[in-house]
């Protein structure tokens, strides 16, 4: 009985998804949006596409602003789209940083960023007025679901290296550490 209940409810989900990704493609409506806010970074890692990061600092004055990409997240919003990814380089060394991903969070985006994991949290609050930090945390408390951190170790086995994913569910104890 109950299983027989759980697959019909398990259809209905999946009922309701296929039609829904089918209005959505249908209406042409952009359901995720994505930015490389910008090339540099904090690490120097020897598989690294983006290449030298000494060139790249070079070109930072070329990044988009952040009046820019506030306006860029209003458009995405405007077409219909329900997550937005925040990558890079490492998208946590620029400064406005914490703004960007408040906004869209505040907009109503599920965000996800990609980063190296080295800068997260104490980097984004340090970034606030010490008057608007505790508003800062609560805010990011709300809005993280996970961190994943990607990390590549060196293999035992043989040459080469593999990747490891970490993953931080945000719990309510995550978020009652954030918040402190
Ligand atoms: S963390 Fe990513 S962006 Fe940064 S240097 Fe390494 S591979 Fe490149």
């Amino acid at each position: 009985m109950t299983v027989s209940s759980s697959t019909h409810h398990r259809q209905d989900d999946s009922d309701y998804f296929a039609d829904f990704t089918r209005r959505v493609m249908a209406a042409r409506i952009p359901l995720d949006g994505s930015i490389e806010l910008t090339h540099r970074c904090n690490l120097r890692c020897v598989h690294c596409y983006l290449g030298d990061q000494d060139a790249i600092r070079k070109h930072r004055h070329e990044e988009m602003s952040t009046k820019q990409i506030m306006a860029l997240i209003d458009e995405v919003v405007e077409a219909g789209a329900l997550n937005f990814t925040f990558s890079g380089g490492d998208p946590m060394v620029r400064k406005d940083f914490a703004e960007l991903f408040t906004y869209a969070v505040k907009k109503g985006l599920l965000v996800t960023v990609f980063c190296d994991g080295v800068l997260i949290s104490d980097r984004i609050i340090e970034v606030f007025p010490s008057g608007e930090q505790a508003q800062i945390r609560s805010t990011l408390a709300d809005g993280i679901r996970a961190v994943i951190a990607q990390v590549l170790f060196k293999r035992v086995d043989k040459k080469g290296r593999c990747a490891a994913l970490e993953i931080l569910i945000a719990t309510p104890a995550v978020r009652n550490l954030i918040r402190e």
